[in-house]
C-alpha cells in the first residue's frame, strides 16, 4: 500500500479523501494541491455564521495546520494543476512541474455562474463562493444602503438573512415561482417566503433580470424584463454553480454537468476517480451531482475505501441543511419528481417536517427546527422503510418510533 495518491482540490472533498485514505490505513505519499493560496476552510458558514460576524476567520479552518503534517498529508496551496498526463500518470502544475501518481483524485469542485446580463461586470455586484468573495462581501455589506440579491436559493436566502440582521435593506429576486424551487417542497418555499417578509425582506418571485443598470462603473439597481427597477448599490448573484470539469474533459475524461463517476467514484480511467461538487455519480436510477459537505466527505471516505482495497458502491442517504432566520431547515434524501407530501408538527410553532413520497416511495423529508426527524429520516430513508402518506397524516405518528421499530 505505498502507492501515491495526487488529489487536486483541498475543499471538503479532496481533504476528506486525504484525511479517510489515513483511518483506513494508506501508508503510501498523499499529496493534496490547490490553487488557493490559504489553508483549507469550511465554506457553510461563510453564508451563515461569519457573515453574521459569529464566527471568526480563524476558525473556518477544517484542521490545524499541524494536523496534516502529522498525518503526512502534503498539502501544497497556490499551486494550479495545469493538465493531467494520463499516460505517464502524471499531473502538470501551472510552472511546469511533473508529479506523479497511482491514483488521482479529482476534488475540483464547482465555480459560480456569472448573471448573463449587462452590467453583471459593475462595481458592487457580488458572488459568495471563496472566503475572498465573502470577505469582499461582508465589508461591502458595511456600507450597503439597499442590497439586491438575484437568486432566491440557499446561497441567496441565507445572504438575506444576514443583511436583514445588520438591517440592511433587501430584495431578493427570483426567476422561479418559488423559493429553493430546486430542491424544497411546495410547504417548506412557502414557510421561508413567510420568514423573510416577516423579517423585512422584500421577495419578488417570477421576477427575470434583463440588466444591472450602472452608474460611473458602480451599480444603481437590477432591471426586470417586465420593466421594473429594483433599486440597489449592492448586489448579489447566487445563480447556482458549475462543476470544474476541464482538467478531466482535456484530458479525456467523461464528463456533462461534472465529471462521470461509476458507483465506486471511478472516472472512465480507473487511476482517477472524482468527488464531491465535480462528480456526477448514479445515484438511484439517475446520474447525479451534489454540492453538499455531506455528499463531499461521503465521497471521500469511499474513495479511501477503494483506494485502501474495500470497494464498496456509494450510496448515502444525501442530506443537506441551511439557517434562514433562527430557522433550521435539514433535509434527508432528494425531493426531486415528488409526486404527494405531507405535513407533521406545527408550521405556527416554526416546527415541522414535510415528508416527500415518489410513485407512493418515501424519497425525501424536510425538517424544520426538528432534528430528532431529521436523523430519524436518514435512516429510515437509507433503510427503504415503508410509510404511507395516510399513516404519517394519522393522529400520534412520530418517525422517532418509526426509526425505532426498524432498529428493534
Ligand atoms: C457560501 C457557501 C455556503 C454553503 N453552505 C452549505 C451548507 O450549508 N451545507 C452544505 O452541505 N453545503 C454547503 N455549501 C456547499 C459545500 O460547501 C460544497 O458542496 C463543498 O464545499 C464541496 O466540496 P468540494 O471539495 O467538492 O469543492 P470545493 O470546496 O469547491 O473545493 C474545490 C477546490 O478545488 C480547487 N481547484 C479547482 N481546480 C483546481 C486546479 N486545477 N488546481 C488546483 N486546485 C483546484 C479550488 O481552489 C477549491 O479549493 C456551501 C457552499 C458555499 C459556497
Amino acid at each position: 500500500m505505498s502507492a501515491r495518491v495526487v488529489i487536486v482540490g483541498a475543499g471538503h472533498a479532496g481533504i476528506s479523501t486525504a484525511l479517510e485514505l489515513r483511518e483506513a490505513g494508506f501508508t503510501g505519499p498523499v499529496v493534496v494541491l490547490d490553487q488557493a493560496g490559504h489553508d483549507p476552510y469550511e465554506r457553510p458558514p461563510l453564508s451563515k455564521a461569519w457573515l453574521a460576524g459569529a464566527v471568526s476567520t480563524g476558525e473556518l479552518a477544517f484542521r490545524a495546520r499541524e494536523v496534516y503534517a502529522r498525518r503526512r498529508i502534503e498539502l501544497r496551496t497556490g499551486v494550479r494543476v495545469d493538465a493531467i498526463d494520463r499516460g505517464s500518470r502524471e499531473v502538470v502544475t501551472a510552472d511546469g512541474t511533473r508529479l506523479p501518481y497511482d491514483h488521482l483524485v479529482l476534488a475540483t469542485g464547482a465555480r459560480p455562474r456569472a448573471l448573463p446580463v449587462p452590467g453583471a461586470g459593475l462595481a458592487g455586484v457580488h458572488r459568495l463562493h471563496t472566503l475572498t468573495d465573502a470577505l469582499a462581501l461582508r465589508a461591502a455589506l458595511d456600507t450597503a444602503r439597499a442590497l439586491a440579491i438575484v437568486g432566491g436559493g440557499f446561497i441567496g436566502l441565507e445572504v438575506a438573512a444576514a443583511a436583514r440582521k445588520r438591517g440592511v435593506p433587501t430584495t431578493v429576486v427570483e426567476a422561479a415561482p418559488r423559493l429553493m424551487r430546486r430542491v424544497v417542497s411546495e410547504p417548506v418555499s412557502a414557510f421561508y417566503h413567510r420568514l423573510h417578509e416577516d423579517a423585512g425582506c422584500v421577495v419578488r418571485t417570477e421576477a427575470v433580470v434583463a440588466e444591472l443598470t450602472g452608474e460611473d462603473g458602480h451599480v444603481t439597481g437590477v432591471r426586470l424584463a417586465g420593466g421594473a427597477t429594483v433599486p440597489a448599490d449592492m448586489v448579489v448573484a447566487g445563480i447556482g454553480v458549475t462543476p470544474e470539469t476541464g482538467l478531466a474533459g482535456a484530458a479525456g475524461l467523461a464528463t456533462g454537468d461534472g465529471v462521470l463517476v461509476d458507483e465506486a467514484l471511478r472516472t472512465s480511467d480507473p487511476a482517477v476517480f472524482a468527488v464531491g461538487d465535480c462528480a456526477r455519480f448514479p445515484l438511484g436510477d439517475a446520474m447525479e451531482r451534489l454540492e453538499s459537505v455531506q455528499n463531499a466527505a461521503d465521497q471521500g471516505r469511499a474513495v479511501a475505501a477503494a483506494v485502501t482495497g474495500d470497494a464498496r458502491p456509494y450510496r448515502d442517504v444525501p442530506w443537506f441543511w441551511t439557517d434562514q432566520h433562527g430557522c433550521k431547515l435539514q433535509i434527508a434524501g432528494i425531493a426531486t419528481g415528488a409526486d404527494e407530501w405531507a405535513v407533521v408538527g406545527s408550521v405556527q410553532e416554526r416546527r415541522f417536517t414535510v415528508l416527500c413520497w415518489r410513485r407512493g416511495a418515501l424519497v425525501a423529508g424536510e425538517s424544520v427546527n426538528r432534528p430528532a426527524d431529521h436523523l430519524a429520516l436518514r435512516r429510515l430513508i437509507a433503510a427503504k422503510a415503508s410509510i404511507s402518506p395516510a399513516a404519517a397524516r394519522a393522529d400520534g405518528f412520530t418517525l422517532k418510533d418509526h426509526a425505532r421499530a426498524l432498529a428493534g
